[in-house]
């Protein structure tokens, strides 16, 4: 008898299980419930679609769904949404405009990913207040850009000051929130032309990098136009029908467009209902081959947590290449070959304008305390490139390690665009998984020549400081 695997959710966990499980074993019947019309497609490419910089939402997409249709036997079904699943009988309900399905498995993928967070705060249901968290949301956004440049055709806009190179500044808007979505939005609306208002509730942006980072980063977007207020606690979106003002603690600003990007959450409803168990993290909990509670039932991506290599704890870390490896794991797993996708260091970057950051691990003095540590942090900042070459800047590098076994545990790095903070981070990130010593990285043979880096790269040179 065929086996049926059956996916929720058609994005990058749903469709790397569903596209490895079919490779390893062709005779298994996969069936994917997508309930948009995208699949396979890099919400990560969003804000620079609505910069200008990518031409259209289907340059986003990997593979299309008659790809997957046609060339990977797949049996993908857009417009379908899964409305219940029942553990007992091992069937998912879908519903579609025209019909509703019950679809029997013997394993199932939760990938159901994560919401944009809407704040509970007045007038977010204002005209001219948008999220940016799917395909659509892009859309949206894109054609209010176009609309604000009265219809103007998107130009290439380069990596200049916010107004610059346009005659006519656009806005004011708002940007809540100063994570990674925040600040990309803030750099695709000022090179728009807009006059950009950046609104953060604490005292730094990038919560997660080190303050070095935030500081530049913040440092970075004033040089470029925008306005960022710190410590700027959003409680109305004031307004009409459409959006007017935003209302802070202490402030009123005009805007004619609001942002939000103010977090994700786990969409865990489905799960839920079928009494499948959610972690602490408000997350579907599995265990390290992504199974849940309920057996042959597995969750992947931005919907479950994962275990952090660092502190071994579960977390909610919704990124884009966890959710990929893990989606791609349960594919192997319900093939035939179990498989962990192993854990999540907590890696990420940014770019904002001409600058880029990464981090990775645990930096918080606090959160490696409770996981047992006695945490060191040392930050140094050094040369990109040798000195003597044409081109080059600084790289700031933050490095925590354990005091008394010198174990790594985070990093987080700042450059000019192109200086290679991001490129770096890849060091540390081995290092931190590899439960590496300050004294092992400080002696990591790493390449050399004028144009990269220095003869003691500047993760060298941290190493050495923090050692
Ligand atoms: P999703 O991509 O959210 O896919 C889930 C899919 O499930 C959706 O298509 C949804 O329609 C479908 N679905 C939900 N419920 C149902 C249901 N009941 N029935 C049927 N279908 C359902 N990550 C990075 O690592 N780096 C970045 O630079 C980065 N930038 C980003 C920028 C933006 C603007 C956004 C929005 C995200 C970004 N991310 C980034 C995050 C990254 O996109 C996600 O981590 C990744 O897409 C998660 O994949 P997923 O498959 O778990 O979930």
């Amino acid at each position: 008898m065929t086996n049926t695997f059956v996916v929720v959710g058609g994005d990058a966990a749903g469709m790397s299980a569903a596209s490895k499980a079919k490779r390893d074993d062709p005779d298994l019947e996969v069936v994917v419930f997508e309930k948009g019309e995208w699949v396979s497609y890099g919400a990560c490419g969003l804000p620079y679609y609505i910069k200008g910089e990518i031409q259209s939402l289907e340059a986003l997409v990997s593979v299309t769904p008659e790809e997957f249709r046609e060339e990977r036997d797949i049996d993908l079904r857009t417009g379908h949404e899964v409305v219940a699943i029942d553990p007992d009988e091992r069937t998912v309900t879908a519903e579609s405009a025209s019909e509703t399905v019950v679809q029997s498995y013997d394993h199932l993928l939760i990938a159901t990913g994560a919401a944009a967070v809407v704040p509970e705060i007045d007038g977010t249901d204002r005209e001219g207040v948008y999220t940016l968290g799917s395909m659509s949301d892009g859309k949206e956004l894109r054609e209010y850009v176009a609309r604000a440049r009265g219809g103007e055709s998107f130009q290439q806009p380069d990596r200049g000051p916010a107004c610059r190179f346009l005659e006519d500044c656009t806005g004011p808007v708002g940007v809540v929130g100063g994570g990674y979505i925040g600040i990309e939005m803030a750099e695709a609306l000022a090179a728009n032309g807009f006059e950009v208002n950046l609104f953060q509730r604490g005292d730094r942006l990038l919560k997660g990098f080190s303050e070095e980072t935030s500081e530049a980063v913040a440092d970075h977007l004033r040089e470029e136009d925008v306005a960022v207020h710190l410590n700027a606690s959003v409680e109305e979106l004031a307004g009409g029908e459409a959006v007017e003002a935003v209302v802070t603690d202490d402030d009123r600003i005009a805007v004619e467009m609001v942002l939000l990007g103010t977090g994700v959450r786990p969409r865990t409803a489905l799960a839920e209902d079928a009494g499948i168990e959610l972690g602490k993290t408000g997350a579907i909990a599995t265990d390290a081959y992504r199974e849940t509670n309920v057996s042959d039932v597995y969750a992947a991506g931005d919907c479950a947590e994962a275990t952090h290599v660092v502190t071994g704890e579960s977390v909610h870390v919704p990124l884009a290449l966890s959710a990929n490896r893990h989606g791609r794991a349960v594919g192997q797993t319900v093939s035939g070959q179990p498989t962990e996708g192993g854990g999540v260091a907590g890696t990420a970057a940014i770019k904002a304008f001409d600058v880029e950051a990464a981090r990775t691990g645990i930096l918080d003095h606090d959160e490696a305390r409770a996981a047992g540590f006695d945490p060191v942090t040392e930050t140094v900042t050094a040369k990109s490139r040798a000195g003597y070459y044409p081109e080059g800047g600084d790289v700031t590098i933050t490095l925590t390690a354990d005091r008394d076994s010198g174990r790594i545990l985070g990093g987080s790095l700042v450059s000019e665009y192109g200086e290679g903070a991001v490129h770096r981070s890849h060091a540390i990130v081995g290092a931190l998984m590899e439960e590496t010593t300050v004294f092992e990285l400080e002696n990591y043979d790493l390449a050399y020549a004028p144009p990269f880096n220095t003869t003691w790269d500047p993760v060298l040179v941290a190493a050495k400081v923090l050692a």
